[in-house]
């Protein structure tokens, strides 16, 4: 459990250090026993699922490469609009491989959708997702996400990657940003 007093702001802890330790640990043996022996890039997107990469792809044994892109979603406050520009495009040729998108949390799924349209049409040999955070009620569009960390309540949520002004990423466990609730 997180020790000693939550951080300024945060009004409830949903998932602790170790609950993520322990789903990771199960994401990386499901991607490792689908993907064995296939040609798998994991692509993700910054900034957020930079946690999630890092330890995802430690848990893996079949030490995969990894490649990363930054968008930027127009949109007013926390709401996205479905409107994307690249702000770093990926470094390798995915033509003919098997990418799977990593993703911190996946919301209305305008971004997500932009960029799976994105990536399918370089000519990868399938792409897919694995998200660690969902919203099921938020989505407005249909994302088909392959694989999911922990669905969450309709509320703003911050830490292990996920970030409110660029504050809270590095916090080891996720938890309500309380005037957002
Ligand atoms: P969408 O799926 O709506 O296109 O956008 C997803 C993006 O919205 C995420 O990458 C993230 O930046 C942001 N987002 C959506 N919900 C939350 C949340 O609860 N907390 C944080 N920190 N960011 C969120």
């Amino acid at each position: 459990m997180t020790a000693g007093p939550l951080p300024e702001g945060i009004s409830e802890v949903l998932f602790t250090r170790e609950q993520i330790a322990q789903r990771i640990g199960e994401l990386a043996k499901s991607i490792d026993d689908d993907y064995a022996d296939q040609d798998l890039l994991l692509v993700g997107v910054l900034k957020g699922a930079v946690m999630v990469m890092a330890d995802l792809s430690r848990a893996m044994v079949s030490d995969p490469p990894v490649d990363w892109m930054a968008v930027s979603s127009y949109g007013t406050g926390t709401r996205s609009s479905g409107v994307v520009r690249i702000l770093k495009d990926l470094d390798c040729d995915i033509t003919g491989r098997h990418v799977l998108v990593v993703e911190d949390i996946v919301d209305s799924g305008l971004t997500l959708s932009w960029l799976l349209r994105n990536l399918g049409s370089r000519g990868a040999a399938s792409v897919e997702v694995c998200t660690m955070f969902r919203k099921p009620g938020g989505a407005r569009v249909q994302v088909p996400v392959k694989y999911v960390g922990f669905d969450l309540p309709p509320a703003f949520v911050v830490g292990y990657g996920l970030d409110h002004a660029e504050r809270y990423r590095s916090l080891p466990f996720v938890g309500v940003l309380a005037d957002k609730g």
